[in-house]
């Protein structure tokens, strides 16, 4: 298994060189395979077994030769190819004139091998400017606040530093200017009256807006949220020219506030696509990964068919690139084993193959492949396909697998992850915690506030675990207002003083809902793996704990026990 994902690999076109190479070095000795398994052909009695072996090495060179730029070879080897193809289809010796023509071919395959050189055709990629490296996660989430009034200026800043922003305060006009400058920060959060004036803020803000569309006519306006006790007019047209994002009047809904803030910061680089190859032929597989490489495509290679299931666990492809005919087990038959099993489901599948026979594509797909490409392909062709088909299969699976209020994964993906983290924590002997959590005194929020502000305070108990998680734990939904966290590589105590915290952080959290405020706290119990070693005993074991945790009072978090 290599790695063939690194983003700032440089020389790609150097390494595309030093494949086309050594593909060209390997060549002579793989027309000499297929001599000699021609020979063997005409040797034996029955010589269908060779035939066979023959028919499949030809297959390669039908798949790979167009690839490195051996076009007329690629040619040749496609004829060769389908012609054995169906003289093994009708499973018959072989006649007079059927021997005559594979001998031409095969002789003509060996000079074409001598003769020609790769084309540049093989590699026609222009390399890209490399993505966009994210900012600085602090950066990313420093927020400006603005405010001359002390008291609400700590109120509020406690409240957005819950939700995972770094604030920094100001309580006057005088040098917001020159910090914008020296660093930008992700939004600003703008009073509007200031002692200089009844709309000081909304000028300062179109001031600063200016000055940083004349030094950087590029770069995009920072995002600003006007807020204030004025709620007229004259204020609200000023602050659009202002080009404020929006007005909030006070008192500040914080909810609201930090939605907002949430959707205009969030413009995280969005993940690269994962694309596991599963081809015998190293050299062609290598090929694939720096083509995908060089569109920001992580891919990882294996070329044993049979040690596919670790990194479907470990990396988590968001699609399989699949040879059909390899050595060991063949692609289709893989599908199909990659299918039977649950979490897997759902994975795209493209079967990379140098057959054209539409039938036997068919086949291929009923045995669980989703579609099918065909060899020799195009690196360009490649990562169109391969874009559309993540694209494509990202947005459907965030409707399986996401909950709609939240946004966090649903039921049936937490479990779905809990059987992964299992199954991953028993191969490599790591553990992990597995806690759930559930809202204390919840229909009383929703009897005595309503349903709209049961559902915000569902939303931002979601928003707190988003943001004071790893990004490596997994956070659902498990039900109304019961949440699921996984947390890979994490003891128990460890995952107790993690989720503590965020015990602490919500309990404290103001929520706000039509002009009242109030506080609402949840329960949790946590299991460990492995202590407890199948998912069954693990959510048996959490929710025990949840339950008496509960039952001691809640607002409280336990460990399981045996
Ligand atoms: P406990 O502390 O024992 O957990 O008490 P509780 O009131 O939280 O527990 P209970 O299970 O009795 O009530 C949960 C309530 O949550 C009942 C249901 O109406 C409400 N609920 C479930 N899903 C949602 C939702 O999506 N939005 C809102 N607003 N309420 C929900
Ligand atoms: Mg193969
Ligand atoms: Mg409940
Ligand atoms: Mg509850």
């Amino acid at each position: 298994m290599a790695e063939g994902g690194s983003l700032e690999t440089p020389n790609i076109r150097e390494q595309f060189l030093s494949l086309c190479q050594a593909y060209t070095q390997e060549l002579p000795q793989r027309i000499a395979s297929i001599e000699k398994i021609w020979q063997h052909v005409l040797e034996e009695t029955d010589g269908q077994e060779a035939l066979v072996h023959l028919h499949h090495l030809i297959h390669k060179l039908a798949g790979s030769g167009a690839t490195f730029g051996f076009t007329s070879l690629g040619d040749i080897a496609h004829a060769l190819e389908s012609f054995i193809g169906s003289i093994i289809d009708q499973g018959k010796p072989l006649t007079v004139e059927q021997h005559q023509q594979i001998d031409t071919l095969i002789i003509a395959l060996g000079e074409v091998a001598i003769d020609c050189s790769p084309t540049t055709a093989a590699f026609p990629v222009q390399p890209q400017a490399s993505p966009r490296l994210p900012q600085s996660e602090l950066s990313e989430r420093l927020i400006f606040l603005v405010e001359d009034d002390f008291d609400q200026a700590q109120a509020m800043m406690l409240q957005v530093n819950y939700f995972g922003y770094t604030v920094r305060v100001f309580s006057q006009l005088a040098g917001l200017r020159e910090a914008v400058a020296t660093t930008p920060p992700a939004a600003i959060l703008m009073d509007i009256m200031f002692f200089e004036g009844g709309l000081a803020g909304i000028e300062a803000i179109a001031a600063i807006q200016q000055e940083r569309r004349q030094h950087f006519p590029a770069a995009k306006p920072i995002p600003v949220l006007f807020m204030s006790v004025r709620d007229d007019l004259v204020a609200r047209i000023q602050s659009v020219r202002a080009r404020g994002e929006a007005y909030f009047t006070k008192p500040i809904d914080v909810g609201q506030l930090i939605d907002k803030l949430d959707m205009l910061v969030s413009h995280h680089a969005p993940e690269p696509y994962r694309v596991l190859i599963v081809e015998d032929d190293s050299t062609l597989a290598a090929y694939y990964a720096l083509s995908l490489q060089q569109a920001g495509i992580l891919s990882v290679v294996v070329t044993d068919s049979m040690q596919v299931m670790s990194p479907l666990i470990e990396f988590k492809p968001d699609l399989i690139l699949m040879d059909v005919y390899m050595t060991g087990c063949n692609g289709l038959e893989l599908a199909a084993v990659i299918r039977q099993q649950e979490a897997y489901i759902s994975i795209p599948i493209t079967f990379l193959s140098a057959e054209t026979n539409l039938d036997k594509q068919m086949d291929a797909m009923s045995m669980g492949g989703d579609d099918f490409l065909t060899k020799p392909i195009h690196p360009q062709h490649l990562i169109a396909a391969v874009r559309t088909r993540v694209q494509r299969s990202r947005v459907l699976r965030s409707f399986m697998v996401r909950d709609s209020l939240t946004g966090l994964f649903n039921h049936t993906k937490i479990k779905e992850q809990l059987s992964i983290e299992v199954m991953r924590s028993d191969r490599d002997g790591t553990g992990f915690s597995f806690a759930m959590l559930d809202i204390d005194n919840f229909k009383r929020v929703n009897d005595v506030y309503g349903h709209l502000a049961g559902d915000r305070v569902i939303k931002s108990l979601s928003r707190l675990l988003k943001q004071r998680l790893r990004k490596t734990d997994f956070i659902g939904r498990y039900g109304g207002e019961e949440f699921a966290v996984i947390l890979p590589g994490t003891d128990s105590l460890t995952a107790l003083q993690v989720l503590e915290e965020i015990r602490v952080g919500f309990s404290q959290v103001r929520q706000q809902f039509g002009g009242t405020e109030f506080f609402v706290t949840f329960s949790c119990g946590i299991a460990a793996f492995p202590q407890f070693r199948d998912t069954a005993r693990l959510n048996d074991a959490a929710d025990r704990a949840l339950y008496r945790a509960k039952h001691e009072g809640r607002n409280k978090i336990l460990l399981a026990e045996d």
